[in-house]
C-alpha cells in the first residue's frame, strides 16, 4: 500500500505556498526535495559527532569514519556493488563523470582513439569528452535516435571500430525520458572488449539498478536527484578497471606515503578520493537510501509510472500538445510544447499558478539540435507527486494556452 499522505508528510516543503498557491513540485529531474530523516541525520552528525574522517585517533574521528564507510557499505549494497572499493564518493554525476573521462583518457586513449556517446547525452557527459578531444585529439562518434526518442540499435553496432575505447550512455534521458536498453548495449560493448559507463543520474533515484546484473563498467549518479543532499555523488567502477587508472586528483587521504621524490598512493577507493570528502552528506545519501529502501524502489517505479502514464493521457486532451519523448519505455519525465507558446513564458506563467517545472534546453543542447527545437516544458515526477497535482499542471496549461 503506497501511503501518499504519509510520504508527503516526510516533507514539509512540498506544503508550502507560492504566490498564495500551493506549491506543485514537478522539477524532480533537477533535484529532488528531501525527507525529515535526512535532514535530522546530518543535523545529529555535525551536532553530536563532527569530525574529520579517517584522520584521527579520537573517538569522535572513529565515528564519523564508521558513519562514512557505513555509508560506502549502504551505497555498495543499494547498487549490488561486489566490493565497497568499487564505491567512490564524488561531489555528483558531473565529477564522477569527468574522475572517469580524464583517468581513462590518461591511461588508455590516444589520438585517433574514439568513444561512443548517444545524442540524448546530458552536457556532462560530452564537454568533459570534448576537453580530451582538444587536448588529446579523441573523437565522439554519436548514436543516433527515432523521433520517439529511442536510440537505433542497428546504428550503435555499426559505430563501433578498432578504435573505439569506451562506451558512455544515459540510462534514462533527463529530457525525453527515454529509458535506454542498456542491458543490451553493454553486452554489445563488451562483444568489442570496450568498457561501458552508464550515466545513471536520471535512472538510480527511479527504480532499482544493479551493476552487476547490467555488468557496466562505470556508473555516476548524484545524491541530491536521490532525496539525498547535494554535493555527494557515487562513481561506481569494476575494480579491474579502477586499479588501472591514475588517480584524478591529487592531495591527503588518497596517499599512502609520500616524499619529494615520490608518492605512493592509498589503495581503492581512497586513491580517487583527495582530500576531506563531504563526511556529513555521505551519511545523509546513506539515509536517503534507507528511506528509498523502506518505501521500496519496485513501489517508487510503480507510483511514478502510473503518474507518468497519467499525465501523458491527460495532457493528450490540450490542444496543440507536442510530447518530446514518447518511447515505449519511459521514466517520469514528460517535456512537451503547446502551439507556439514559447517554453519560457509557459514555464514562468504556470510558476505564478504555483507549479514549478523546468524550461529550457535542460543542459543537452546537442538533443534540442536534433529535435530542431530551442527548449522544451519538462514536468518530472518523483515519490512524492500525486494525481492531483498532474491535475493542476493540466488545468494550469489549459489556462495558460487560453492566454495566447
Ligand atoms: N546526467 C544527467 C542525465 C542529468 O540529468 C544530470 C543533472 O541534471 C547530470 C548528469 C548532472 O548531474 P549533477 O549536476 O548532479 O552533477
Amino acid at each position: 500500500m503506497y501511503d501518499i499522505n504519509k510520504i508527503r508528510q516526510d516533507f514539509p516543503i512540498l506544503g508550502r505556498e507560492v504566490y498564495g498557491k500551493p506549491l506543485v513540485y514537478l522539477d524532480n529531474g533537477a533535484t529532488t526535495q528531501k525527507p525529515l530523516c535526512v535532514l535530522d541525520a546530518m543535523r545529529d552528525e555535525y551536532l553530536n559527532v563532527n569530525a574529520n574522517v579517517h584522520r584521527g585517533v579520537h573517538y569522535l574521528s572513529q565515528q564519523a569514519t564508521d558513519l562514512h564507510e557505513a555509508a560506502r557499505e549502504k551505497v555498495r549494497a543499494f547498487i549490488n556493488a561486489k566490493s565497497t572499493n568499487e564505491v567512490i564518493f564524488t561531489r555528483g554525476t558531473t565529477e564522477a563523470l569527468n574522475l572517469v573521462v580524464s583517468s581513462f583518457a590518461d591511461e588508455f586513449m590516444g589520438e585517433g582513439d574514439e568513444v561512443i556517446v548517444s545524442t540524448m547525452e546530458h552536457h556532462s557527459n560530452i564537454v568533459p569528452w570534448q576537453l580530451q578531444a582538444a587536448k588529446k585529439g579523441i573523437c565522439l562518434k554519436v548514436i543516433p535516435m527515432n523521433d520517439k526518442g529511442e536510440i537505433l540499435m542497428d546504428e550503435y553496432r555499426k559505430l563501433f571500430s578498432e578504435r573505439t575505447r569506451i562506451v558512455s550512455v544515459a540510462h534514462v534521458s533527463n529530457v525525453l525520458g527515454t529509458i535506454n536498453p542498456v542491458k543490451e548495449m553493454i553486452s554489445i560493448a563488451h562483444e568489442h572488449g570496450v568498457p561501458f559507463m552508464l550515466d545513471g543520474a536520471q535512472s538510480v533515484p527511479h527504480f532499482k539498478v544493479d551493476v552487476q546484473d547490467l555488468d557496466c563498467d562505470f556508473m555516476a549518479f548524484s545524491g541530491h536527484k536521490m532525496y539525498g543532499p547535494t554535493g555527494v555523488g557515487v562513481l561506481y567502477g569494476k575494480e579491474d578497471w579502477l586499479d588501472r587508472m591514475p588517480p584524478y586528483q591529487g592531495g591527503g587521504e588518497m596517499i599512502e606515503s609520500v616524499s619529494f621524490e615520490k608518492t605512493v598512493f592509498e589503495k581503492l577507493p581512497f586513491k580517487f578520493e583527495a582530500g576531506t570528502p563531504d563526511y556529513v552528506a555521505t551519511h545523509g545519501l546513506a539515509t536517503a537510501i534507507d528511506y528509498l529502501q523502506g518505501i521500496g524502489m519496485d513501489e517508487i517505479q510503480r507510483h511514478e509510472t502510473d503518474l507518468t502514464e497519467y499525465a501523458m493521457k491527460r495532457m493528450r486532451e490540450i490542444e496543440g500538445m507536442r510530447f518530446f519523448g514518447e518511447a515505449d519505455h519511459k521514466d517520469a519525465v514528460v517535456s512537451f510544447l503547446v502551439g507556439d507558446i514559447h517554453h519560457l513564458d509557459m514555464g514562468t506563467l504556470l510558476d505564478r499558478l504555483g507549479i514549478a517545472v523546468r524550461t529550457g534546453h535542460h543542459c543537452a543542447e546537442p538533443l534540442m539540435i536534433r529535435l530542431g527545437i530551442q527548449g522544451t516544458v519538462r514536468a518530472s515526477f518523483g515519490l512524492y507527486n500525486t494525481r492531483e497535482e498532474v491535475d493542476t499542471l493540466v488545468e494550469g496549461i489549459k489556462r495558460v494556452s487560453r492566454m495566447f
